[in-house]
């Protein structure tokens, strides 16, 4: 007998092995095989009796895994229609489905933190190494920042190194390791008592009522409820859920990574007995863990960022994607997936309701909606009478003109802000943004001090006084004077939370401010630890990025800040105007949960904008009609199917050249007529870690047609330059 197995490798085909007498093997389990001098886990797809005229010797599987398969029918199904839709492997669709699976079973029970041997010496230790070993000095600096928290793959992560320098380190003995018990799931940690079902609002009864029998007949049935925030989606979810799991299946709950909050988790805990939390910071134990419970069929909903709709559920009875419209469902690696879109696929193979949920639907969904592939449901009013926030727009041009500089603060955001503290509430402010300034420009000449390596404005961070790129992480010397004119005023223009928070405590002497963004959350538990104590109002004021801007419900908050609604505008790509909508509706959507009325105010220097004018009366017909249009008539989804082509290297002119290449053999296929090719041009980050970047993208009128290009460029880009990493995204969610 012979298998056929799929590697976790960008090799498109199956690999035959033959398999020993003694052993019992099945699709979906998983098979350890040679490959080259290696060996490699794969997950066997087939087994057949014969193979036809190969080539090559055929060589034996070296271990069977498994004793019973751990992927099933359906998600081999699943796994196929990724494979050819996102145009990568079997085996690396697998490998995405199966993270730990597929690598060597090393769980380690230990996990160690990284710290600095020597204090006294550290300052001096930075310094020798700064010109010779400038990575190992970076290292140092950061471990001597986050003491003892950080693990080396998480230095690696924010560096974008490898492991090398940290092992120099190690070894010189300038870093020491720290171990600790691996800690356990901290959302197992969460601890709730059982509540009552509120009462369902008649909007909330209705749709109740329409899906109910759906949950019950089991079939193949996408919602998408669209519900202004705090309209009481997650009860509908809730509702539909709990008849799934009476009939003894189980649901998969998918929400952005940001929202995964212990407060959301919380609710689902309050209501469902056996919920699994699945995450990106879990350990490979702990991950482990949960998935032999899952495929056990021990838990009732399974929660989880994108990843999650992989888990290994025989007993599936319902998915439910919270903030459908979020572009972080999208993978931004190989494969690039969309875990909405593969949710429905999912739900469609297991023939099994899907509820996709947002106050702000993507307009694909929405459109989905009107060609009637999507039923949908309505949610008009918030729960319990709450009115939805007032919002005002402010024109920070007007603002700068009156007082005759720039200001980051509209006059009436600081009176509300005062306000609101004074009557013991609390605000959050909101900023896209991290660091002290965004740039540092000259106010004489207009020079924008830039990463040499990526060609992006660089952030300046003033614990440290550098200036860094945060696509690269490169450190740099801020200048004292601009290069090119010498204008000694060097301008922070532009804040990031960091002035921004800095500049509140210097008006707000009395109040409690807190800055929750990825500079500040660093280490365990401190983002749940801020989260807790504003919830009990020990915090004033809350200012953040994005990391506050979903599903935190806390209802003493009464005045919700947007310090610049132009940063998401400003963005290029068609979908700008759509993100910063939704981002305006999301934010304001925290505000005025409680018994007070809520407030919000968005500073702009772009007032009329219409993306800005309808987020502010949460009129999303208004925009998705407007939008449509434009898209409509330009051409961009829905109505039409993007391809994107990136080709990146270290030699401009090869890549360039590339991008010619593969434009020149598109304009060749018979159907090149029927498609729009934009570019070969730069992409909008031209550079990154010195490897230049261009991009095509293909807009396709029909599915059809992207499913042809999408193979026909497979075929193209196997001739690429071997220097050169040219890659596919279908469907890209940004440009
Ligand atoms: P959404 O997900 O639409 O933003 P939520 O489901 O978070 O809204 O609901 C907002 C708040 O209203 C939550 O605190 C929730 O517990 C509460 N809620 C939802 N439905 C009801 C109801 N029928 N009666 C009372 N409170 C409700
Ligand atoms: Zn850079």
């Amino acid at each position: 007998m012979y298998a056929q197995v799929a590697l976790p490798l960008p090799l498109k085909q199956l690999f035959s092995y033959s398999i020993p007498e003694d052993c019992t093997l099945e699709t979906g389990m998983r098979v350890k095989v040679p490959f080259g001098r290696r060996t490699q886990i794969g997950v066997c797809i087939e087994t057949v009796a014969q193979i036809e005229n190969t080539k090559f010797r055929i060589k034996s599987i070296h271990e069977v895994i498994d004793t019973k398969p751990v992927i099933d029918c359906a998600m081999l199904e699943l796994a196929k229609w990724m494979s050819q839709y996102y145009r990568c492997s079997l085996g690396e669709a697998l490998e995405t489905m199966v993270p730990s699976f597929l690598q060597q079973k090393s769980y380690s029970k230990t996990i160690a933190y990284l710290q600095i041997a020597a204090h006294e010496e550290i300052e001096q230790q930075i310094e020798q190494l700064q010109t010779k070993f400038p990575l190992q000095a970076r290292v140092l600096k950061l471990v001597r920042e986050f003491d003892g928290e950080l693990t080396a793959k998480s230095i690696c992560n924010r560096l974008g190194i490898s492991r090398s320098a940290i092992k120099t380190l190690l070894k010189k003995e300038l870093l020491c390791e720290r171990f600790e018990e691996q800690n356990i799931n901290p959302f197992d940690e969460i601890e709730v008592e059982k509540v009552e079902k509120p009462q369902l609002s008649r909007e909330q009864q209705s749709i109740v009522n329409n899906l109910l029998p759906v949950m019950r007949e089991q079939r193949f049935f996408p919602a998408l409820v669209h519900g202004v925030t705090g309209s009481g989606k997650t009860e509908i979810y809730m509702r539909c859920i709990e008849e799934v799991v009476d009939n003894k299946r189980a649901a998969i709950v998918l929400v952005p990574e940001i929202a995964l909050t212990p407060q959301t988790v919380t609710r689902f805990k309050q209501r469902f007995a056996n919920v699994a939390v699945l995450h990106s910071e879990l350990t490979n134990a702990q991950r482990n863990f949960q998935w032999q419970n899952i495929l056990q069929n021990k838990a009732d909903v399974i929660i989880g960022p994108r990843s999650a709709l992989f888990a290994p559920v025989s007993n599936l009875g319902l998915i439910v994607v919270d903030e459908e419209h979020e572009p972080s469902f999208k993978q931004q690696n190989t494969p690039r997936y969309n875990a909405r879109d593969s949710a429905v696929k999912r739900a469609q193979i297991s023939d099994i309701p899907i509820i996709l949920g947002s106050a702000t639907p993507a307009l694909e969904s929405y459109y989905n909606t009107d060609t009637d592939k999507y039923n949908l449901f309505a949610l008009h009013q918030r729960v319990g009478d709450k009115k939805l926030p007032h919002v005002s727009v402010i024109d920070m041009k007007e603002e700068c003109r009156d007082h005759k500089k720039f200001v980051y603060f509209s006059r009436i955001l600081l009176n509300d802000l005062r306000a609101a503290l004074d009557k013991g509430q609390q605000a959050i402010l909101f900023l896209n943004r991290r660091g002290f300034a965004t740039s540092l420009t000259c106010p004489q000449c207009g020079y924008n001090a830039k990463c040499d390596n990526c060609n992006i404005a660089l952030t300046y961070h003033k614990k440290h006084h550098t200036a860094i790129c945060h696509y690269c992480n490169y450190d740099y010397i801020p200048p004292k004077s601009c290069p090119v004119c010498s204008c000694p005023a060097i301008l922070y223009a532009g804040a990031g939370t960091q002035k921004i928070e800095m500049m509140l405590k210097k008006i707000f002497p009395e109040n409690n401010i807190v800055r929750m963004d990825s500079d500040t959350m660093v280490g365990k538990g401190k983002y749940e630890d801020v989260l807790s104590r504003f919830g009990k109002g020990e915090i004033d004021i809350l200012l953040g990025t994005q990391m506050i801007a979903k599903g935190l419900d806390f209802p003493n908050v009464t005045l919700v800040g947007i310090i610049s609604a132009d940063t998401a505008l400003q963005v290029p790509d068609f979908r700008a105007a759509e993100r910063t909508f939704q981002l305006i509706v999301q934010v304001a959507g925290r505000s005025g949960r409680g018994e007070v009325a809520g407030k919000v105010i968005v500073q702009t220097y772009h007032p009329d904008h219409y993306a800005i004018q309808t987020a502010i009366h949460q009129d999303y017909h208004s925009f998705l009609k407007y939008e449509m249009g434009q898209r409509k008539d330009i051409g961009y989804p829905p109505f039409a199917k993007l391809l994107r082509v990136l080709i990146q290297g270290e030699k401009e002119q090869l890549v360039i050249d590339e991008s010619l290449r593969i434009s020149r053999c598109l304009r060749q296929d018979k159907y090149a007529k029927n498609i729009q090719i934009l570019g070969p041009a730069p992409a909008p980050i031209d550079r990154i870690k010195n490897r230049y970047r261009h991009h095509l993208i293909i807009k396709c009128q029909s599915v059809q047609l992207s499913m042809h290009f999408s193979v026909f460029l497979d075929r193209i880009m196997e001739d690429s330059h071997k220097s050169l990493r040219v890659s596919l995204d279908v469907d890209p969610i940004s440009l």
